[in-house]
C-alpha cells in the first residue's frame, strides 16, 4: 500500500493549484503551487473562504451553477477569473470534486486549478 506521506509529497508538488475545503469551502490546506499562482502564504488563506481568490466580477449565476452541482455531489469544472493576492486578474480553470466521508455525507472539496490565461 501507499503510504499517506506518498499522497502528501505528491499534491504538495503538484504543479496544479490544489486546496482542500470543508463543505462551506473555508480552507484547510493549500498546496505549493496554490501559494505561488494566487501570491497568498498558506498561513494567509487557511480558515479563509476560497472566495477571497474571486474578482468580484463574476456573475453570481455561475456561482450559484458551481454550488448547485457540488450540492447534488457531482465535479464541477469551470473557467472563473481569480484575482491574485497584488491584485492581478487571471483566468482559472478550475475543477472541483466533492469528497464524501464512509457514510456518504459531503463533507469536504478538493479544488485544483491552473491559470490559462495564456492558453489559447
Ligand atoms: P456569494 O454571494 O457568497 O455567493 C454567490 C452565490 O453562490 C450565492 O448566491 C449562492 O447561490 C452560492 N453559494 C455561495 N456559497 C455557497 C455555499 N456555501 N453553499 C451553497 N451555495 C453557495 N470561487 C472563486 O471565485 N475562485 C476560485 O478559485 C474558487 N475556488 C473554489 C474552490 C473550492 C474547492 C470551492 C469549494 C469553492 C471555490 N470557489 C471559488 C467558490 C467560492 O467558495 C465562493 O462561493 C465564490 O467565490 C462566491 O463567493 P462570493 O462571496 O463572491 O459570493
Amino acid at each position: 500500500p501507499l503510504p499517506p506521506r506518498l499522497f502528501f509529497e505528491a499534491v504538495e508538488q503538484s504543479p496544479l493549484a490544489i486546496s482542500i475545503t470543508d463543505a462551506r469551502a473555508t480552507i484547510l490546506y493549500a498546496n505549493r503551487a496554490f501559494e505561488l499562482l494566487t501570491g497568498y502564504a498558506r498561513a494567509e488563506v487557511l480558515g479563509r473562504n476560497e472566495s477571497i481568490l474571486s474578482n468580484k466580477a463574476t456573475p453570481t449565476s455561475v456561482y450559484r451553477h458551481l454550488w448547485r452541482t457540488l450540492q447534488q455531489r457531482q465535479p464541477w469544472t469551470g473557467t472563473l477569473v481569480n484575482r491574485t493576492r497584488a491584485g492581478t486578474d487571471y483566468l482559472a480553470e478550475l475543477t472541483i470534486a466533492p469528497v464524501l466521508d464512509r457514510d456518504g455525507v459531503l463533507r469536504y472539496f478538493l479544488g485544483m486549478h491552473r491559470d490559462v490565461t495564456k492558453v489559447h
